[in-house]
Protein backbone atom coordinates (compact mmCIF):
# COMPACT_ATOMS: atom_id res chain seq x y z
CA UNK A 1 0.00 0.00 0.00
CA UNK A 2 1.06 3.28 -1.11
CA UNK A 3 1.54 6.54 1.23
CA UNK A 4 -1.82 8.71 -0.09
CA UNK A 5 -0.36 11.24 2.21
CA UNK A 6 2.78 11.86 0.69
CA UNK A 7 0.80 10.82 -3.11
CA UNK A 8 -1.82 14.31 -1.98
CA UNK A 9 1.68 16.01 -0.65
CA UNK A 10 3.14 15.85 -4.34
CA UNK A 11 -0.04 16.52 -6.05
CA UNK A 12 -0.30 19.78 -3.93
CA UNK A 13 3.15 20.85 -4.30
CA UNK A 14 2.40 20.71 -8.30
CA UNK A 15 -0.89 22.27 -8.97
CA UNK A 16 -2.47 19.26 -9.17
CA UNK A 17 -6.26 19.46 -8.48
CA UNK A 18 -7.33 15.93 -6.73
CA UNK A 19 -10.79 14.84 -4.80
CA UNK A 20 -10.96 11.59 -2.78
CA UNK A 21 -13.93 8.76 -2.95
CA UNK A 22 -15.72 10.28 -5.86
CA UNK A 23 -17.94 8.18 -7.35
CA UNK A 24 -18.05 6.41 -11.28
CA UNK A 25 -21.52 7.07 -11.37
CA UNK A 26 -21.16 10.84 -12.05
CA UNK A 27 -17.81 9.84 -13.96
CA UNK A 28 -19.19 7.95 -16.36
CA UNK A 29 -22.38 7.69 -18.99
CA UNK A 30 -23.70 4.61 -17.63
CA UNK A 31 -23.88 6.30 -14.19
CA UNK A 32 -23.14 3.18 -11.90
CA UNK A 33 -19.88 2.43 -10.19
CA UNK A 34 -18.37 2.43 -6.71
CA UNK A 35 -15.82 5.60 -6.03
CA UNK A 36 -12.38 6.52 -6.99
CA UNK A 37 -9.60 5.94 -4.54
CA UNK A 38 -8.26 9.65 -5.74
CA UNK A 39 -9.52 11.46 -8.81
CA UNK A 40 -6.71 13.82 -10.15
CA UNK A 41 -7.94 16.84 -12.10
CA UNK A 42 -4.98 18.24 -14.30
CA UNK A 43 -5.89 21.31 -15.88
CA UNK A 44 -3.45 21.68 -18.43
CA UNK A 45 -0.61 19.38 -20.16
CA UNK A 46 1.99 20.10 -17.89
CA UNK A 47 -0.27 18.88 -15.09
CA UNK A 48 -1.28 16.05 -16.87
CA UNK A 49 1.89 14.50 -17.02
CA UNK A 50 2.57 15.50 -13.48
CA UNK A 51 0.16 13.51 -12.36
CA UNK A 52 0.84 10.41 -14.25
CA UNK A 53 4.37 10.59 -12.98
CA UNK A 54 3.48 11.49 -9.49
CA UNK A 55 1.16 8.45 -9.42
CA UNK A 56 3.29 6.46 -11.33
CA UNK A 57 6.51 7.87 -8.76
CA UNK A 58 4.24 6.04 -5.56
CA UNK A 59 3.81 2.91 -7.66
CA UNK A 60 0.21 3.93 -7.93
CA UNK A 61 -2.71 1.64 -10.07
CA UNK A 62 -3.23 4.57 -12.82
CA UNK A 63 -6.54 5.25 -14.35
CA UNK A 64 -6.38 7.69 -17.25
CA UNK A 65 -10.26 8.54 -18.15
CA UNK A 66 -11.99 10.79 -20.61
CA UNK A 67 -15.66 11.23 -21.03
CA UNK A 68 -16.54 7.63 -18.98
CA UNK A 69 -18.78 6.59 -22.05
CA UNK A 70 -17.64 3.62 -22.87
CA UNK A 71 -16.74 2.08 -19.53
CA UNK A 72 -18.33 0.03 -16.74
CA UNK A 73 -16.64 0.82 -13.07
CA UNK A 74 -16.78 -1.66 -10.07
CA UNK A 75 -19.59 -1.28 -7.45
CA UNK A 76 -16.55 -1.50 -5.45
CA UNK A 77 -14.79 1.47 -6.94
CA UNK A 78 -10.76 1.87 -8.20
CA UNK A 79 -8.61 1.14 -5.60
CA UNK A 80 -5.47 3.80 -7.15
CA UNK A 81 -6.00 7.13 -9.02
CA UNK A 82 -7.74 8.03 -11.73
CA UNK A 83 -6.18 10.65 -13.90
CA UNK A 84 -9.15 12.94 -15.69
CA UNK A 85 -8.16 14.03 -18.66
CA UNK A 86 -11.25 16.33 -19.39
CA UNK A 87 -9.05 19.71 -18.03
CA UNK A 88 -6.33 18.77 -21.07
CA UNK A 89 -8.45 21.13 -23.41
CA UNK A 90 -6.36 22.67 -25.81
CA UNK A 91 -6.81 22.66 -29.30
CA UNK A 92 -5.77 24.73 -32.72
CA UNK A 93 -4.57 24.45 -36.33
CA UNK A 94 -0.85 23.31 -36.22
CA UNK A 95 -0.07 23.59 -39.99
CA UNK A 96 -1.80 23.42 -43.16
CA UNK A 97 -0.23 22.78 -46.62
CA UNK A 98 -2.29 22.28 -50.01
CA UNK A 99 -5.66 21.87 -49.08
CA UNK A 100 -5.21 19.76 -45.77
CA UNK A 101 -5.26 21.10 -42.30
CA UNK A 102 -3.50 19.67 -39.00
CA UNK A 103 -5.56 20.07 -36.42
CA UNK A 104 -3.48 19.41 -32.38
CA UNK A 105 -6.53 18.36 -29.99
CA UNK A 106 -5.44 17.00 -26.22
CA UNK A 107 -6.86 14.04 -25.28
CA UNK A 108 -9.30 16.12 -22.94
CA UNK A 109 -11.13 17.91 -25.82
CA UNK A 110 -14.45 16.16 -26.33
CA UNK A 111 -15.27 15.61 -29.45
CA UNK A 112 -18.18 17.94 -29.41
CA UNK A 113 -15.67 20.56 -29.00
CA UNK A 114 -13.90 19.34 -31.73
CA UNK A 115 -16.82 19.20 -34.01
CA UNK A 116 -17.62 23.16 -32.70
CA UNK A 117 -14.02 23.82 -33.64
CA UNK A 118 -13.72 22.48 -36.76
CA UNK A 119 -17.12 24.43 -38.08
CA UNK A 120 -15.57 27.74 -36.68
CA UNK A 121 -12.50 27.45 -38.61
CA UNK A 122 -13.99 25.98 -41.72
CA UNK A 123 -12.11 22.52 -41.54
CA UNK A 124 -13.92 19.09 -42.55
CA UNK A 125 -13.31 15.28 -42.19
CA UNK A 126 -14.26 15.13 -38.54
CA UNK A 127 -17.97 15.29 -39.05
CA UNK A 128 -18.71 11.95 -37.95
CA UNK A 129 -17.18 12.06 -34.54
CA UNK A 130 -19.66 15.20 -33.61
CA UNK A 131 -22.32 12.78 -31.94
CA UNK A 132 -20.03 10.50 -30.10
CA UNK A 133 -19.79 11.56 -26.36
CA UNK A 134 -16.30 10.93 -25.67
CA UNK A 135 -12.87 13.12 -25.48
CA UNK A 136 -10.31 13.03 -28.24
CA UNK A 137 -8.08 10.74 -25.65
CA UNK A 138 -11.33 7.83 -25.33
CA UNK A 139 -11.67 8.32 -29.22
CA UNK A 140 -7.61 7.43 -30.13
CA UNK A 141 -7.94 4.54 -27.80
CA UNK A 142 -11.29 2.77 -28.89
CA UNK A 143 -10.62 3.91 -32.23
CA UNK A 144 -14.27 5.24 -32.18
CA UNK A 145 -16.20 5.48 -35.39
CA UNK A 146 -19.62 5.34 -37.05
CA UNK A 147 -21.41 5.82 -40.15
CA UNK A 148 -18.31 3.99 -41.83
CA UNK A 149 -15.68 6.10 -40.80
CA UNK A 150 -13.67 6.09 -37.97
CA UNK A 151 -10.55 7.92 -36.16
CA UNK A 152 -7.66 5.77 -38.07
CA UNK A 153 -9.35 7.65 -41.32
CA UNK A 154 -8.32 11.04 -40.06
CA UNK A 155 -5.85 10.14 -37.44
CA UNK A 156 -1.69 11.97 -38.90
CA UNK A 157 -0.09 11.28 -35.48
CA UNK A 158 -0.49 10.76 -31.63
CA UNK A 159 1.73 12.07 -28.83
CA UNK A 160 2.30 9.47 -26.19
CA UNK A 161 3.37 9.15 -22.31
CA UNK A 162 4.96 5.89 -22.76
CA UNK A 163 6.77 4.89 -19.24
CA UNK A 164 6.85 8.39 -18.37
CA UNK A 165 8.80 9.37 -21.55
CA UNK A 166 7.00 11.52 -24.18
CA UNK A 167 6.72 9.81 -27.88
CA UNK A 168 5.48 10.37 -31.30
CA UNK A 169 3.17 7.68 -32.66
CA UNK A 170 2.78 7.64 -36.48
CA UNK A 171 -0.42 6.57 -37.51
CA UNK A 172 1.01 3.22 -38.67
CA UNK A 173 2.54 2.98 -35.14
CA UNK A 174 -1.23 3.02 -33.35
CA UNK A 175 -2.35 0.15 -35.33
CA UNK A 176 -5.78 1.30 -35.23
CA UNK A 177 -8.07 -1.55 -36.15
CA UNK A 178 -12.48 -2.42 -35.39
CA UNK A 179 -12.47 -0.05 -31.88
CA UNK A 180 -8.83 -1.30 -31.13
CA UNK A 181 -5.31 0.23 -30.77
CA UNK A 182 -2.19 -0.11 -29.61
CA UNK A 183 -2.64 1.65 -26.71
CA UNK A 184 -5.42 -0.89 -25.24
CA UNK A 185 -2.44 -3.55 -25.16
CA UNK A 186 0.91 -1.38 -24.56
CA UNK A 187 -0.84 0.99 -21.88
CA UNK A 188 0.88 4.03 -23.04
CA UNK A 189 -1.24 7.51 -22.20
CA UNK A 190 -2.89 9.74 -25.28
CA UNK A 191 -1.51 13.18 -24.73
CA UNK A 192 -2.45 14.45 -27.88
CA UNK A 193 -3.94 13.44 -31.38
CA UNK A 194 -2.54 15.40 -34.40
CA UNK A 195 -5.63 14.94 -37.76
CA UNK A 196 -5.26 15.23 -40.66
CA UNK A 197 -8.26 17.45 -42.06
CA UNK A 198 -9.68 19.44 -45.13
CA UNK A 199 -10.18 23.59 -45.26
CA UNK A 200 -13.75 23.79 -46.50
CA UNK A 201 -16.93 25.99 -45.83
CA UNK A 202 -18.59 26.04 -42.98
CA UNK A 203 -21.97 25.57 -44.30
CA UNK A 204 -20.81 22.09 -45.84
CA UNK A 205 -19.65 20.94 -42.44
CA UNK A 206 -23.08 21.74 -40.88
CA UNK A 207 -24.80 20.21 -42.97
CA UNK A 208 -23.21 17.14 -42.94
CA UNK A 209 -23.12 17.27 -38.85
CA UNK A 210 -27.36 17.46 -39.23
CA UNK A 211 -27.42 14.34 -41.47
CA UNK A 212 -25.44 12.72 -38.83
CA UNK A 213 -27.44 14.02 -35.82
CA UNK A 214 -30.62 13.03 -37.51
CA UNK A 215 -28.91 9.35 -38.09
CA UNK A 216 -28.44 9.54 -34.86
CA UNK A 217 -32.15 10.40 -34.10
CA UNK A 218 -33.85 7.27 -33.35
CA UNK A 219 -30.37 5.64 -31.08
CA UNK A 220 -31.70 4.87 -27.60
CA UNK A 221 -31.79 7.90 -24.42
CA UNK A 222 -31.15 7.57 -21.18
CA UNK A 223 -27.82 6.43 -19.44
CA UNK A 224 -25.65 4.20 -21.36
CA UNK A 225 -22.36 3.01 -22.94
CA UNK A 226 -23.58 2.98 -26.26
CA UNK A 227 -22.77 -0.37 -28.00
CA UNK A 228 -22.04 -2.72 -25.70
CA UNK A 229 -20.70 -5.76 -27.94
CA UNK A 230 -18.57 -5.80 -31.15
CA UNK A 231 -20.07 -6.65 -34.11
CA UNK A 232 -19.16 -10.05 -35.94
CA UNK A 233 -20.22 -11.23 -38.86
CA UNK A 234 -23.43 -10.14 -38.23
CA UNK A 235 -23.97 -6.45 -35.95
CA UNK A 236 -24.06 -7.80 -32.72
CA UNK A 237 -27.82 -5.61 -31.80
CA UNK A 238 -29.06 -7.59 -34.68
CA UNK A 239 -28.13 -11.01 -32.99
CA UNK A 240 -29.12 -10.30 -29.28
CA UNK A 241 -32.69 -8.93 -31.08
CA UNK A 242 -32.79 -12.50 -32.67
CA UNK A 243 -32.85 -14.19 -29.72
CA UNK A 244 -35.95 -12.12 -28.15
CA UNK A 245 -33.59 -10.25 -25.74
CA UNK A 246 -34.90 -6.41 -25.89
CA UNK A 247 -36.14 -5.41 -22.77
CA UNK A 248 -34.73 -8.21 -20.87
CA UNK A 249 -33.98 -6.64 -17.13
CA UNK A 250 -31.46 -7.47 -14.51
CA UNK A 251 -32.25 -4.76 -11.60
CA UNK A 252 -31.65 -1.39 -13.02
CA UNK A 253 -30.26 -2.24 -16.29
CA UNK A 254 -32.55 -3.14 -19.74
CA UNK A 255 -31.93 -3.94 -23.08
CA UNK A 256 -32.83 -1.37 -25.23
CA UNK A 257 -36.10 -2.03 -27.15
CA UNK A 258 -35.07 0.27 -29.51
CA UNK A 259 -31.29 -0.79 -30.17
CA UNK A 260 -30.52 -4.09 -28.37
CA UNK A 261 -26.54 -3.78 -28.72
CA UNK A 262 -27.43 -0.81 -25.82
CA UNK A 263 -27.92 -1.64 -22.11
CA UNK A 264 -29.73 0.84 -19.97
CA UNK A 265 -29.92 2.35 -16.80
CA UNK A 266 -33.27 3.06 -15.59
CA UNK A 267 -31.46 5.40 -12.44
CA UNK A 268 -31.56 2.42 -10.12
CA UNK A 269 -29.19 -0.12 -11.61
CA UNK A 270 -25.46 -1.06 -9.95
CA UNK A 271 -22.34 -1.94 -11.70
CA UNK A 272 -23.14 -5.44 -11.09
CA UNK A 273 -27.03 -5.10 -12.63
CA UNK A 274 -25.68 -4.04 -15.59
CA UNK A 275 -22.73 -6.74 -15.33
CA UNK A 276 -25.03 -9.63 -15.06
CA UNK A 277 -27.19 -8.48 -17.91
CA UNK A 278 -24.05 -8.38 -20.15
CA UNK A 279 -23.40 -12.17 -18.85
CA UNK A 280 -26.58 -13.46 -19.36
CA UNK A 281 -26.84 -11.71 -22.64
CA UNK A 282 -23.72 -13.81 -24.18
CA UNK A 283 -25.06 -17.14 -22.24
CA UNK A 284 -28.33 -17.04 -24.20
CA UNK A 285 -26.94 -15.80 -27.57
CA UNK A 286 -24.15 -18.56 -27.56
CA UNK A 287 -26.89 -21.17 -26.24
CA UNK A 288 -29.25 -20.48 -29.57
CA UNK A 289 -26.73 -18.90 -32.12
CA UNK A 290 -23.43 -20.43 -31.34
CA UNK A 291 -21.45 -16.83 -31.26
CA UNK A 292 -19.93 -15.87 -29.03
CA UNK A 293 -20.14 -12.18 -28.06
CA UNK A 294 -17.43 -9.85 -26.74
CA UNK A 295 -17.50 -6.89 -25.12
CA UNK A 296 -16.50 -3.33 -27.02
CA UNK A 297 -17.28 -1.61 -23.27
CA UNK A 298 -13.63 -1.69 -20.65
CA UNK A 299 -14.45 -2.73 -17.36
CA UNK A 300 -12.99 -0.87 -14.12
CA UNK A 301 -11.65 -2.22 -11.38
CA UNK A 302 -12.73 -5.63 -9.88
CA UNK A 303 -15.97 -7.99 -10.41
CA UNK A 304 -17.24 -11.05 -9.10
C1 LIG B 1 -24.82 7.31 -26.35
C2 LIG B 1 -23.48 6.78 -26.79
C3 LIG B 1 -23.21 6.69 -28.14
C4 LIG B 1 -21.97 6.19 -28.57
N1 LIG B 1 -21.73 6.10 -29.91
C5 LIG B 1 -20.54 5.63 -30.34
C6 LIG B 1 -20.27 5.53 -31.74
O1 LIG B 1 -21.06 5.88 -32.58
N2 LIG B 1 -19.05 5.04 -32.10
C7 LIG B 1 -18.10 4.65 -31.19
O2 LIG B 1 -17.01 4.23 -31.59
N3 LIG B 1 -18.34 4.74 -29.86
C8 LIG B 1 -19.52 5.21 -29.41
N4 LIG B 1 -19.77 5.29 -28.07
C9 LIG B 1 -18.74 4.81 -27.12
C10 LIG B 1 -17.76 5.89 -26.63
O3 LIG B 1 -18.37 7.17 -26.66
C11 LIG B 1 -16.47 5.92 -27.46
O4 LIG B 1 -15.77 4.69 -27.35
C12 LIG B 1 -15.54 7.06 -27.03
O5 LIG B 1 -14.51 7.19 -27.96
C13 LIG B 1 -14.94 6.84 -25.65
O6 LIG B 1 -14.30 8.05 -25.27
P1 LIG B 1 -14.20 8.48 -23.75
O7 LIG B 1 -13.39 9.71 -23.67
O8 LIG B 1 -15.53 8.53 -23.12
O9 LIG B 1 -13.36 7.26 -23.19
P2 LIG B 1 -13.49 6.60 -21.74
O10 LIG B 1 -14.78 5.87 -21.64
O11 LIG B 1 -13.17 7.59 -20.70
O12 LIG B 1 -12.30 5.55 -21.83
C14 LIG B 1 -12.34 4.45 -22.72
C15 LIG B 1 -11.02 3.68 -22.57
O13 LIG B 1 -9.95 4.51 -23.00
C16 LIG B 1 -9.02 4.74 -21.93
N5 LIG B 1 -8.58 6.15 -22.06
C17 LIG B 1 -9.36 7.27 -22.10
N6 LIG B 1 -8.58 8.35 -22.33
C18 LIG B 1 -7.30 7.91 -22.40
C19 LIG B 1 -6.03 8.55 -22.64
N7 LIG B 1 -5.92 9.85 -22.84
N8 LIG B 1 -4.92 7.77 -22.68
C20 LIG B 1 -5.00 6.43 -22.48
N9 LIG B 1 -6.16 5.77 -22.25
C21 LIG B 1 -7.30 6.51 -22.23
C22 LIG B 1 -9.80 4.45 -20.65
O14 LIG B 1 -8.95 4.05 -19.58
C23 LIG B 1 -10.71 3.32 -21.12
O15 LIG B 1 -10.00 2.09 -21.14
C24 LIG B 1 -20.99 5.78 -27.62
C25 LIG B 1 -21.27 5.91 -26.24
C26 LIG B 1 -22.50 6.40 -25.83
C27 LIG B 1 -22.77 6.56 -24.35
Amino acid sequence: MTDRKELEKDFTKNGVNFARAESFSRLTTIGTGGGADIIARPQNVIEFIKAAEISQKHGERTLFLGGGSNVLASDDGFRGVVVSTRGVSEIYVERENGGNVFVRAFAGVTLGALSSFCVREGIGGAEFLSGIPGTVGGAAVMNAGCFGNSVKDVLESVFVLNDGKMELFSAEECSLGYRSSAFQTNKCVVVSVLFKLKRTFAERIVKKIAIYTALRSDQPKGKSMGSVFRNGAFPAGKVIEACGLKGMRVGGAFVSEKHANFIINDGTASSADVRDLIRTVKTIVKERTGVTLEEEIKYVGEFK
